[in-house]
């Protein structure tokens, strides 16, 4: 625990206040904080964070050229799915099951590198996966790097903010920082490459990836549908990629309780469970804080999570090695007939005996 709640970086205006409780920076703090943290000028262990937010910005051309140059229905349509559904559960799949919680495991590393690269890549691994053991650790606590009572924006910039490891570790905090992160496969530095660059991705190793990445990706869509398909694409990425910084604080109830009887059954945290996550992207929140190291999320019949059919066909494919899946372990402690309805049933049968005991 204590290591989980040093890993990253603290924000200026700190996790908490003089009374322990949770730190609520002003938006002008916040939008402060997060241009010091990009600038790699003054500190280029900020490479990360400015690779990160250079990728989006460098998408919106593409963006720009779908929208007044190619733009059509079909296109749209494709948009609409790469960003909303396709780039949405394979962060589900990639980013939180596989690299935070290795709900499951693959076969061999080609499998790995597969999926790995099976959208644009945008999002750093361990940007997202670090940060997101403290989230669950510290949820909706001061040191939950996208605490949603924080605010909107709080969460929002979180990824610059809070989501950076921490740049004053000993070795042996960053040698566990590093088997974090063992199984994804990413190139981590030693330590004296981490206290020169303050991050555990290599950069050379970083931007050659994500150059082959697009490169590829970009070469793809093109062969498929020209310059009209890949813009389309790239475009709606873009989109999603500022988009997804908006779902940790509406998973967390905006920062109210909006936990809903029946629906929301772990009540430890204020996650949630919410309808288009879920079916775009197989995040039901509640659930998984319920489960974390599941690699399946939807529990309840209506509960679709398509983030799970892809790592059951890998699996059914021999691409997937083993997974955990909790939808079992859910059913029979939330909505067994057992808990529910039986035990009125053995007390009617109870006074039955009882009654024909008595005549
Ligand atoms: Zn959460
Ligand atoms: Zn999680």
């Amino acid at each position: 625990m204590a290591f989980l709640n040093t890993v990253l970086e603290p924000p200026a205006y700190g996790w908490t206040d003089e009374l322990g409780n949770l730190s609520k920076p002003t938006n002008k703090q916040i939008v402060k904080e997060f241009f010091k943290r990009l600038n790699v000028f003054s500190d280029k262990k900020n490479w990360l964070s400015f690779l990160s937010w250079s990728l989006v910005v460098a998408l919106v051309p593409f963006l720009g050229l779908f929208i007044f140059k190619y733009f059509s229905i079909t296109g749209l349509i494709v948009a609409f799915v790469y960003s909303m559904i396709i780039m949405g559960t394979h962060g589900t799949i990639w980013h939180h099951r596989y690299c935070t919680h290795g709900a499951y495991t693959f076969k061999n590393k080609f499998w790995r590198f597969f999926t790995q690269n099976l959208t644009l890549k945008i999002i750093p691994e361990e940007i997202y996966a670090v940060s997101h053991h403290v989230h669950h650790a510290l949820s909706d606590q001061p040191g939950d790097p996208y605490n949603a009572q924080g605010g909107f924006m709080y969460c929002f910039l979180a990824d610059v903010n809070h989501q950076p490891i921490a740049r004053n570790m000993d070795e042996a905090s960053y040698k566990k920082c590093v088997n974090l992160m063992k199984h994804t496969g990413v190139t981590t530095n030693t330590y004296k490459q981490y206290q020169k660059w303050g991050t555990l991705a290599n950069p050379t190793r970083t931007i050659v990836g994500i150059i082959l990445n697009w490169g590829f990706w970009f070469a793809a869509f093109y062969l498929l549908g020209g310059s009209a398909l890949a813009c389309a694409v790239f475009g709606s990425a873009g989109i999603w990629a500022v988009g997804v910084r908006t779902f940790n604080y509406e998973g967390h109830g905006k920062g109210k309780d909006m936990r809903r009887d029946g629906i929301d059954h772990n009540r430890e945290d204020m996650s949630i469970n919410q309808l288009w996550p879920g079916y775009v992207a197989g995040e039901w929140h509640n659930n998984h804080h319920l489960y974390p190291k599941s690699a399946r999320s939807g529990f309840k019949p209506y509960q679709f999570d398509l983030a799970w059919c892809y790592i059951k066909m890998m699996s059914m494919l021999g691409a997937v090695s083993s997974y955990r899946d909790s939808k079992a372990d859910f059913l029979k402690e939330y909505c067994s007939p057992i808990s529910v309805v039986v035990p009125v049933a053995v007390l009617v049968a109870d006074d039955a005996k009882v009654l024909v005991a008595a005549e």
